[in-house]
């Protein structure tokens, strides 16, 4: 075997032998395994696991044996080997006998063969899957060899099952091929995988060493050293993962290039304690300081601050813009939508209406005069909070000293569009990134790696859990009547129906339907309507939605423009039809509408479709919570985390084995297992962390490595 490799070859690396050489291999199924699996090195066959084991260890008994026994072993006396039947129902059988009773072996195919080599009154031991045929059990085509003392002591209990592609099978590369193919690697005297993970980590962790770890991933003694295996293994994906993120906060964090904010200013204690119209709840406070922490020191702040739907997000980016203004700094607030900006800035006005603050608004469709002078203000220093939509970060808009950028719903807005905002100034603003798509605190920080994270996880205690119901159109007449006595109380409600693409005429007619069914329920002049849909002029929405705010309006019925932020806290019914069109994390999102004041609110599923699996179970979570992040976790488990958080987009590695969504002990143990290595070594200069900087070196970027800080 070791002829099959070149000097050549060996000189950069035994792994980096083309698996071409691997003896059964060759240039043609080197190919296949090019184009179906993307294998060209020992190293990327290495990295091709199985995905489940057959458990030779075991040897059953005939008499124990049932229809649903799967794959069995056996052990026994081979008697009556006979070919039977006519021409095409030809067939080899046989007689296996142990201890305990006996079952028939069958072969249809190549029988002839096997026919030579059976021998009768012999002990075999033989592995298939028992079949049942008018209650009578049998095995077809069993593997099937001699018995020898040495099959007690099994050296491979555990045989390896790995993933075929069709291509794969119809040219028998069948799971024994890649057995074979990886044992010569494991086996032979130069397969080394050196440990880059320091014993630091590994010792305390009990982590298996990295080449036994390959090792038993194919080949595992037993159960346990295959889970051990994996558990090494995923801990190595995403302690690679988190080093390069926890890295790029030490950089950030030992980078003097921030505004540091440590004056404690009169603007926030003056609001604090005259303007503000409740008791902050203790999450609020405590991100708060947590923010305040960061934005005192000299490094810049890069945070996410999650909250769910209505738990206060917006009074804590206030605290935040204040204390920026309080130390002479201009602060920004971008929102993704026109309605949400406009919304953030007449809420600041409205809040700083009795203090010297100088708030503005620019939208795509602010005024040519209007922004002029914005423009201005803002150069001059004159202008201390800009709220506004992505109109914000073009190039133009230019501040005196921008020290503060809040970015509301995060998941909207693209990472370029975010680091454009963080240039505009000489010195780079702090960042506070806010979400209302709450995602469970450990893979929100491997997601958002870079970002350190604050969660509010109260809601204001006024607050009455929302209820929720589901209801089909038949029942349509009932929920009417309910909305009436709701709104014969005074309350408002939103009706919202989905529209997938704005540009969809389908959907618009729906809308238009379903307004007009309404109206037949709610005639005016008794009751007011408001419509609004994304294909609307931005004024003319903003024309609805203040009339529905100030409660001239009862109805607003209305597209998913309404989905984030908006708040009006007298509304507290919330309609949703053809719910099932919905994801979950847009459902929470709709119903996070109401439930705003202190009064109880409802939210209605309407539906009329004949519901499917994934629909009937979020509709059944909608039911079930209002916690967000339950929510969350019922969403990535039927969508998958790839889906839900875009993370194609996002940069994160494909993981081989690792699961964002189940392995959270394990994704947290290599976050701490990385941020306690650079605490002690940032640079990883130190000679035990010498083998993981070079790996990091050679499998990210070396720049980033290399650099010293
Ligand atoms: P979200 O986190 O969804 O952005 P908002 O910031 O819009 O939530 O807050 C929802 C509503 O709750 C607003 O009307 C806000 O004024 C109110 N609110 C925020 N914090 C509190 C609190 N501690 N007590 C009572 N009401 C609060
Ligand atoms: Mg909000």
């Amino acid at each position: 075997m070791q002829n099959n490799f070149s000097k050549k070859n060996l000189a950069s690396g035994f792994l980096d032998n083309a698996v071409e050489y691997l003896k059964g291999v060759g240039p043609k199924k080197a190919e296949i395994l090019q184009s179906e699996l993307g294998i060209f090195k020992y190293r990327d066959l290495l990295s091709y696991f199985p995905f489940r084991f057959i458990d030779k260890s075991m040897v059953s008994r005939v008499v124990d044996l049932f229809p649903e026994s799967g794959n069995v072993q056996l052990r026994g006396l081979l008697s009556n080997i006979q070919v039977q039947g006519q021409q095409k129902s030809k067939r080899l059988t046989a007689i296996l006998r142990d201890e305990s009773g006996f079952i028939e072996l069958i072969w249809f195919k190549n029988y002839q063969y096997i026919h030579k080599v059976l021998k009768e009154n012999e002990r075999y031991t033989v592995y298939g899957k028992v079949n049942s045929f008018n209650g009578k059990l049998s095995i077809s085509h069993p593997e099937i060899k001699l018995y020898s003392k040495e099959d007690d002591v099994k050296e491979k209990p555990m045989e390896p099952i790995y993933p075929l592609t069709e291509k794969l099978k119809s040219v028998f590369m069948d799971s024994k091929f890649f057995m074979q193919s990886v044992e010569q690697i494991l086996h032979h005297p130069e397969f080394e995988l050196p440990e880059h993970i320091p014993d630091s980590v590994t010792k305390p962790l009990k982590l298996l060493e990295r080449k036994w770890a390959y090792y038993f991933m194919h080949l595992p003694k037993d159960e346990l050293s295959r889970a051990e295996a994996e558990r090494r293994i995923k801990f190595e994906e995403m302690f690679s993962l988190a080093m390069r993120s926890e890295k790029s906060k030490v950089i950030r964090h030992l980078d003097a290039n921030g505004i540091p904010m440590n004056k404690s200013g009169h603007l926030v204690n003056e609001f604090y304690h005259n303007h503000l119209g409740f008791e902050l709840t203790d999450a609020q406070k405590r991100v708060i300081k947590e923010i305040r922490k960061d934005m005192a020191a000299n490094s810049r702040m890069n945070r996410l601050l999650q909250g769910d739907v209505g738990s206060g997000k917006t009074i804590v980016a206030l605290f935040c813009m204040l204390v920026c203004v309080d130390n002479g700094y201009q602060a920004c607030l971008m929102a993704p939508t026109e309605i949400l900006a406009t919304q953030h800035f007449l809420t600041l006005k409205d809040q700083l209406k009795e203090m010297s603050v100088n708030v503005d608004l620019l939208t795509g469709s602010s005024s040519k005069k209007h922004r002029q002078q914005l423009l201005e203000k803002l150069q001059s220093g004159e202008l201390q909070i800009l709220v506004g939509t992505h109109a914000l970060i073009e190039d133009v808009v230019e501040f005196k000293q921008l020290g503060l950028a809040v970015i509301d719903e995060q998941h909207r807005f693209g990472v370029a569009q975010r680091a454009k905002l963080w240039n505009k100034a000489g010195k780079k603003p702090h960042v506070l990134v806010m979400t209302a798509t709450p995602i469970p605190r450990t893979l929100a920080m491997t997601i958002h790696g870079e970002l350190d994270v604050s969660v509010i996880d109260e809601l204001p205690k006024d607050r009455k859990p929302i209820r929720t119901i589901h209801r089909e159109e038949k029942f349509r007449g009932e929920v009417m009547n309910f909305l009436k006595t709701e709104l014969m109380k005074g309350r408002q409600a939103y009706i919202v129906y989905p529209l997938i693409e704005e540009s969809s005429k389908l959907d618009l007619n729906d809308l238009m339907t379903g307004y007009d069914v309404v109206c037949s329920y709610f005639p005016v002049p008794q009751y007011q309507i408001s419509l609004m849909h994304g294909k609307m002029k931005p004024d003319v929405k903003d024309f609805e939605m203040k009339r529905f705010k100030d409660g001239i309006t009862q109805i607003m019925i209305a597209t998913t423009v309404i989905e984030v932020g908006v708040n009006v806290p007298n509304a507290s019914v919330m309609i949703i039809e053809n719910a099932n069109r919905f994801g979950l994390s847009q459902l929470h999102q709709l119903r996070g509408r109401v439930g705003r004041g202190a009064e109880q609110s409802f939210c209605v599923l309407m539906t009329k479709d004949e519901l499917n699996f994934p629909a009937k179970k979020r509709i059944k979570t909608m039911c079930a919570t209002n916690n967000g992040f339950d929510i969350a976790k019922v969403d990535l488990e039927l969508r998958g985390p790839g889906d839900m958080l875009g993370t194609r987009q996002s940069g994160l590695p494909d993981f081989k084995l690792l699961d964002l969504v189940k392995d959270d002990d394990i994704i947290d143990l290599a976050k701490r297992a990385s941020a306690f290595v650079l605490k002690d070594d940032p640079n990883l200069t130190k000679p035990e962390n010498r083998a993981l900087l070079q790996y990091l070196m050679a499998n990210q970027d070396d720049y980033f490595w290399g650099r010293v800080s």
